[in-house]
């Protein structure tokens, strides 16, 4: 088998809450593995459409926003080079109150389905966001019964995890990914979700300057520590 072949082989699968998670906490990791030839599947519960931020000057309204919002994602998965989404058809801001039983078993289904090497979603608990806590406690859940925790990662915002002791974690719990190199896909993944990217001037300044205010890791929490010497802290594909 040759590298390509190799490179196809590996599968990325995404459990995220609403459309522009995966560009804003970690799209420079999917545009790192998709450029390696990693195949991505994101999967959003929602469609984000009881957001608040509706363009600058506002060009949604309450009617608009939804599907505007797929497009918007459609476009930042073309730009990440995610090749497959899909959505769990949830009413944005109310995942914590769906019935988790059905869900888990949604998405044993596509775990199933798309066979993943690694599934990364929300922290249960460090999650921001109700809705992210409640898809990232489903997803653990769905990754334990299909017995695939060992390939579950949580995302996590900025450079939080530069101190995981704050958190009740060690460093041999965090994946730290270079994604310098794919910096500029990540600013064309944050335009493309216009409606709530706009707002933010420092998105739509010269890229020289917007790139500048993105870090040059990504973090990321292994659900289940590994023995140290097993586990490369580089790289979620291990
Ligand atoms: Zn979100």
């Amino acid at each position: 088998m040759n590298n390509l072949n190799e490179e196809i082989s590996r599968k990325l699968l995404l459990v995220l809450a609403h459309p522009d998670d995966e560009s804003f906490i970690c799209g420079g990791t999917l545009a790192k593995y998709a450029s390696e030839g990693v195949q991505i599947t994101l999967v959003s519960a929602t469609r984000g459409e009881m957001g608040r931020r509706m363009g600058n000057p506002p060009y949604l309204n309450r009617e608009t926003i939804a599907a505007a919002r797929e497009r918007e994602l459609r476009h930042a998965c073309d730009c990440l080079g995610i090749q497959q989404l899909q959505f769990l058809d949830i009413r944005d801001k109310t995942v914590e109150f769906m019935d988790e039983e059905p869900l888990i078993t949604r998405i044993e289904g596509i775990i199933h389905e798309t066979a993943p090497d690694v599934v990364l979603t929300f922290h249960e608990t460090l999650g921001g966001h109700p809705d992210h806590c409640a898809i990232g406690k489903v997803t653990t859940a769905a990754c334990r019964r299909s017995g695939k925790q060992d390939s579950l990662y949580y995302i996590s915002f900025g450079n939080m995890m530069e101190q995981p002791e704050r958190y009740g974690y060690t460093r041999g719990d965090i994946v730290k990914i270079d994604v310098s190199a794919h910096l500029e896909a990540k600013l064309t993944a944050f335009r493309a979700h216009r409606c709530q990217s706009e707002i933010d001037e420092w998105v739509w300044r010269p890229d020289h300057e917007a790139l500048a205010r993105f870090g040059a890791y990504e973090y990321f929490i292994h659900a289940e520590p590994t023995s140290p010497d097993r586990h490369n802290h580089y790289d979620l594909f291990h």
